[in-house]
């Protein structure tokens, strides 16, 4: 087994060994300590980003993201969302209530035109 010799008094110790027998003075470096911030931030603010926007692909923190049922060409999916996706999305989706409650009324409109005939 290789030994070094302890940075606190030269001792020969075991490259394996977890602290130098001697004095105790800890071999192996402490494990470094995750640096603070250094992942990917939120968008929105200096939390660290856990989570993405499925959305624009954007860093969130998982306050800052939404789940929104989003309709797909295969059913739909809850996904995860920005404040700005999830805005327009919202969006969306009030403009396909309007426009499908325009198209109820003309439907509406149609059947009692043809009941009326
Ligand atoms: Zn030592
Ligand atoms: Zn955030
Ligand atoms: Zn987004």
């Amino acid at each position: 087994m290789p030994l070094i010799a302890c940075p606190a008094c030269g001792h020969q110790i075991s490259i394996e060994a977890v602290a130098c027998p001697q004095c105790g003075h800890p071999n192996r470096p402490a494990p470094p300590s995750p640096a603070p911030q250094t992942g990917p931030k939120c968008c929105l603010c200096p939390a660290p980003a856990t989570t993405r926007c499925q959305g624009c692909n954007m860093f969130c923190c998982p306050r800052h993201v939404q789940s929104i049922y989003v309709q797909h060409n295969q059913g739909g999916a809850n996904e995860l969302r920005c404040p700005s996706c999830y805005e327009s999305a919202m969006n969306w989706k009030i403009f396909g209530f309007v426009f499908a409650a325009i198209v109820a009324v003309i439907m509406l409109a149609l059947i009692t035109g043809i009941a009326s005939r």
